[in-house]
């Protein structure tokens, strides 16, 4: 899998089923993008959406064949839809066989996390003692320590050439199917667990022999707690933003701050990976706001179709019972 293809189909499901309905109400959360620019048009977001929503009755995880069955049939119905008027968006229709293949593999993945039945559960966690949020995994049941979350399962694309927003690093492991060391941008439910200095619960365990990660408990977790893992000591600089180190109310938001107090030698970096964000997040929700406008419009078309539907069916009704009286029906 090229890091070109798995990026923007990461994206396009995340913003797809995790997008706010009304990205403008204060404490809504945009889902952060991993690619810098995303090419999918609000129609392609709205096709994910529904495709995923009318497929979601049949994902049954306590039955891996049917269950990825109900994903692949996600996949022909995105691949069968019919293009929406005559713009440039040719939506899923246009997509390669290798984003396609990506395309299904994300549905996978984060139709686990959305499934009842699951381990856990994807949420909105606030960020240590800011207001900013984020996305977490939380426990569904208590999950005792020492306990593999299949369901929070993250992969590796085969290389790291297509720019990303540095959000979700992460470096294979050896034994792994890829050379031993090199970062990659992970992907999949996993890279949304958040960190903690000290009370983390859980690791990030690999398979060996393939590019897949999932998180092991280190600690037991109860119902409704959210599982956090620690991702080193340096990954935040000196400020760092989890609950264990800022307790103080109102705490900066995490870049902005750390941008500030990060090391003049880190500085550069920080302020350019603060600048991404904040186009990002500007970016994402251009793109929240168009699959709004393009949701609603699709729900007042369909509206109409189904009045136009009864209205037609009253009809043939009323004709039918025209039809009966005068003896002249098929059905007599
Ligand atoms: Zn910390």
């Amino acid at each position: 899998m090229a890091s070109s293809d798995c990026i923007p189909m990461e994206d396009l499901v995340v913003l797809s089923l995790f997008a706010p309905a009304d990205p403008t109400r204060s404490g809504a959360h945009v889902p952060q993008t991993l690619g810098l620019a995303v090419d999918f048009s609000g129609p392609s977001l709205i096709a994910v959406r529904d495709a995923f929503e009318d497929h979601k009755s049949d994902m049954d995880i306590s039955r891996a064949g049917s269950y990825l069955a109900a994903i692949k049939k996600v996949r022909s119905a995105l691949v069968r839809r019919p293009q929406d008027g005559p713009g440039p968006d040719r939506g899923c229709r246009g997509l390669s066989r290798e984003r396609l293949d990506c395309l299904e593999w994300c549905l996978s993945a984060y139709g686990v996390v959305v499934a009842r039945d699951s381990a856990v559960r994807l949420g909105v966690a606030r960020m240590g003692a800011s207001s900013e949020k984020g996305f977490g995994i939380f426990a569904r049941d208590a999950i005792p320590a020492g306990t593999t979350i299949w369901d929070a399962i993250g992969v590796m694309p085969g290389d790291n050439r297509a720019s990303h927003s540095d959000l979700s690093a992460i470096r294979v492991a050896a034994g792994q199917n890829q050379s031993t060391g090199a970062e990659r941008v992970l992907l999949g439910p996993l890279r949304m667990l958040n960190h903690r200095c000290r009370s983390f619960n859980a690791v990030f365990v690999y398979e060996e022999g393939t590019s897949a990660f999932f998180a092991q408990t280190t600690a037991s977790v109860g119902a409704g707690e959210e599982v956090v893992v620690n991702y080193g000591s340096d990954w935040f600089g000196e400020t760092c933003p989890c609950s264990d180190c800022s307790t103080a109310p109102g705490a900066s938001p995490l870049l902005p701050s750390a941008a500030r107090s990060a090391p003049a030698t880190m500085r550069p970096a920080w302020n350019a990976l603060d600048e991404r964000r904040v186009s990002l997040t500007v970016r994402t929700q251009e793109k929240a706001a168009d699959f709004l406008e393009n949701r609603r419009l699709g729900y007042e078309n369909s509206a109409g179709e189904r009045a136009e539907k009864k209205r037609r069916k009253r009809m043939e009704g009323r004709k039918r019972k025209q039809a009966s009286k005068t003896g002249t029906s098929k059905l007599t």
